[in-house]
């Protein structure tokens, strides 16, 4: 192996891989251009090896291999043109009152291309004599002096073809932002990289020649980072390429062996066995329950009864439909663990559903002789330390609680269960922190892990591949069918009378603001405005609001009237999401309702149709309404399944909103896609349980595709 010799500055790098090769050993200061400061910046972000670099693989690509003359642009397109420079000026200052700009007139034969910069230093114009000839690429826009690009990236035809943007010849490879890095840097590193590939030692192919399709990883990874000029190109910007399949199914099996070593991680620990002859809670609870369980419900339990039973902790992935009843499952999953003496934790997303929790386990429990405990942000001072000792004590034996359950100050005596609800609002790493509250009395305590909405099923193996699965596959009985309404906001009127008509029924009324912006305080003044609004529409009514940005007991005391049904209307935002249970409300408006995915929708709409009353949904868009976006209100307003939406929301909007945001930053993927890729996990997961044995191959493939900074949740 040929190294430069000159002496490099140390920088740091992760321990050896178990397996050696060469470019896994060759650190990217290597490579010609990569001084200490760039590598250091590599380093940091996990790329620390040539190997590494060449395993940050591009997303999508972009066509420059043809020039397009300057009369055949057209607004809209990105396109790469080339031409010389006629004059370069300053304009829209002053009086004028447009931007000030840098323009750049090109002209090639057949017309004219402006080029503008707002963002340039004075000293800029003069780098564009008239004369130069210039290749730009970028996205064409109409400008009053016909065709324009806005910073455009820009090579000068004379530069050093080395350094060149791209290679005529090959589609142009589009990489994730990489933090302080261009595309051009990176393209730049990639064309000094690939060559090392030419090396016989270069990478080892780890994949069974059965998976490769015939393709070696040297070769996928050559028409992966420079596409040859005849490689399929729809199929390479649909990500389907032979190549990049390769890619994909190599990378799917290292997650999988990821979740399998998580697993296997949690497996090596022990866990209270414990069996359901000694359990005596089971039977008193089941006695004062005011309805029988469905099949459904039974089986489920059966299914944790036995987990509970082994000596090993319990793995399982509970996942039912909206209002399935999930949450009496979960407390009759407590009855051993408290039966022996031992702590149960239930963790919910938000303070409203903990709460909820917190008094329905509380109505099951305390006339069985267990008190419920509370932590949660809002327990403060006294009250916080006395809980806090209690559980650290033992005392307390079940505790119900938001994500401050697994502040460091938390202590249990003995935790032999935790129960994760609505697991999509956590991610992996904070149910591993609660988790590992247990090892500290010096076991592995059980796992119970509920999800809000069904998720199909290689999807559930692509995020939740560590897990058990079973499925409550029935609603208990007696449930009405939600009607479904779309209707337009300039129906507001209509609305309203049948608001008055319904509360007339002594039935109760959600009224639902959503927001597209990611912040809880434009949506808190959305839902402000409604309330204040509908309270004038309905001056006879008593309407409350609830939202995110309020103080959490003014949000208790209006849930608690709401659920009382001393409330008529309650306003709220997307807070009453997950969970919340008021049987007698039974009709839900939802306004723009077209900017939240199909899932959050079905999920929200599960709020109402709980008890036996008939009960209403009002999807209530803004007009116009695009055409996906009618489609998608008719798939909800026709199905109450959510299996079925869960699948058309992956068709519709992919993983990330199935799944929900929490989970996809578990589940980043260099190459492969959940949804694309889908028809790949099957064979993935099968290759990487056989894989999972070796460990060399094992460790090999994992740290080729998952050791980089932020993937510390598969450790
Ligand atoms: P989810 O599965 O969405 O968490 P919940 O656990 O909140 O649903 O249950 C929804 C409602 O159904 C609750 O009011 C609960 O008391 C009720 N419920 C649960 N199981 C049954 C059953 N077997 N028969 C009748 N009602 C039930
Ligand atoms: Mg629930």
């Amino acid at each position: 192996m040929s190294r430069p010799t000159a002496p490099r500055p140390p920088v740091p790098r992760r321990p050896p891989p178990a397996a050696d090769a060469a470019l896994q050993a060759l650190p990217v200061h290597a490579l010609r251009g990569v001084g200490p400061a760039l590598a250091e910046r590599l380093t940091r972000l996990g790329i620390a090896s040539v190997q590494d670099l060449l395993f940050t693989l591009p997303r999508q690509y972009e066509d420059r291999t043809r020039v397009t003359p300057f009369g055949a642009l057209q607004p809209g397109m990105t396109a790469l043109a080339e031409g010389e420079v006629k004059l370069a000026d300053i304009s829209g200052a002053g009086a004028s009152g447009r931007r000030r700009a840098l323009l750049v007139r090109l002209r090639d034969n057949t017309g004219g291309l402006t080029l503008r910069f707002y963002h340039f230093r004075q000293s800029q114009k003069d780098s564009y004599p008239p004369g130069l000839r210039l290749r730009v690429f970028g996205e064409v826009r109409s400008g009053p002096l016909g065709p324009e690009m806005i910073h455009p990236e820009i090579e000068r035809l004379d530069d050093d073809p080395v350094l060149a943007t791209a290679d005529d010849s090959h589609l142009t490879p589009v990489y994730p932002l990489v933090e302080g890095l261009t595309q051009r840097r990176l393209r730049e590193l990639m064309a000094r990289a690939l060559p090392l590939l030419d090396r016989p030692d270069a990478l080892e192919d780890r994949l069974p020649v059965a998976h490769t399709g015939g393709w070696s990883l040297a070769d996928a990874l050559r028409v992966v980072h420079a596409p040859p000029a005849d490689a399929d190109r729809r199929l390479l910007s649909a990500g389907l390429h032979p190549a990049q399949q390769r890619l994909a199914f190599e990378e799917l099996v290292a997650h999988q062996l990821g979740l399998l070593r998580r697993r296997q991680r949690q497996l090596m620990h022990d866990a209270p066995a414990l069996p359901a002859g000694a359990d005596t809670l089971t039977p008193a609870f089941l006695r004062q329950l005011p309805f029988a369980l469905t099949d459904a419900q039974q089986h489920v339990l059966a299914e944790i009864r036995q987990d509970l039973g082994r000596a090993q902790p319990m793995l399982r992935l509970v996942q039912g439909d909206v209002g399935a009843g999930k949450t009496v499952v979960a407390a009759l999953a407590a009855c051993p663990a408290l039966a022996a003496g031992y702590q149960v934790a239930v963790m919910a997303p938000t303070e409203i559903l903990a709460e909820q929790h917190r008094d329905r386990f509380a109505s099951w429990f305390a006339p069985l002789g267990i008190g419920v405990g509370w932590i949660a942000g809002k327990l403060t001072g006294k009250a916080r330390a006395q809980q806090l000792e209690a559980l650290a004590d033992g005392r307390c034996q079940l505790v119900i609680g938001t994500h401050a359950l697994f502040q460091d100050a938390v202590r249990f005596h003995r935790l032999g269960l935790a129960i994760i609800d609505e697991q999509h609002r956590f991610g992996v790493e904070q149910r591993l922190a609660l988790t590992r509250k247990g090892l500290e009395s010096g076991w592995q305590p059980h796992q119970l892990i509920m999800t809000a909405t069904p998720i199909p099923r290689t999807l559930a193996m692509g995020a939740y591949g560590d897990l058990d699965t079973s499925v409550i596959d029935s609603l208990p009985p007696g449930r009405q069918p939600i009607q479904t309404v779309v209707l337009p906001a300039s129906r507001r009127a209509d609305l309203i009378a049948r608001i008055r008509h319904h509360v007339a029924g002594g039935q109760q009324v959600y009224w639902v603001c959503t927001l597209i912006e990611d912040s809880e305080q434009i949506e808190a003044q959305a839902a402000q405005t409604a309330w204040e609004s509908l309270r004038e529409a309905l001056p006879e009514l008593d309407i409350g609001l609830v939202h995110g940005q309020m103080k959490p007991a003014d949000k208790a005391a209006v849930m608690a009237r709401f659920s009382a049904g001393d409330m008529a209307v309650l306003v709220a935002t997307t807070v009453i999401e997950v969970g919340v249970d008021v049987p007698n409300a039974t009709l839900m408006v939802i306004e723009n309702p077209e900017r939240l995915g199909l899932s959050q929708l079905h999920q929200l709409r599960g709020r109402v149709g709980r008890g036996r009353l008939a009960s209403y949904c009002v999807l209530l868009y803004q007009s116009p309404l695009s055409a996906l976006g009618r489609e998608r209100l008719q798939i909800l307003r026709d199905s109450q399944d959510g299996f079925e939406i869960a699948e058309r929301d992956l068709e519709l909007r992919g993983p990330g909103e199935v799944l929900g945001t929490r989970q996809t930053g578990d589940v980043s993927f260099r190459i492969a896609d959940l949804l694309r890729d889908q028809s790949l996990l099957p064979a993935a997961r099968r290759l990487a349980e056989q894989l999972h044995d070796d460990a060399g191959t094992g460790e090999y493939l994992m740290t080729r595709w998952l050791a980089r900074a932020g993937d510390y949740a598969w450790a």
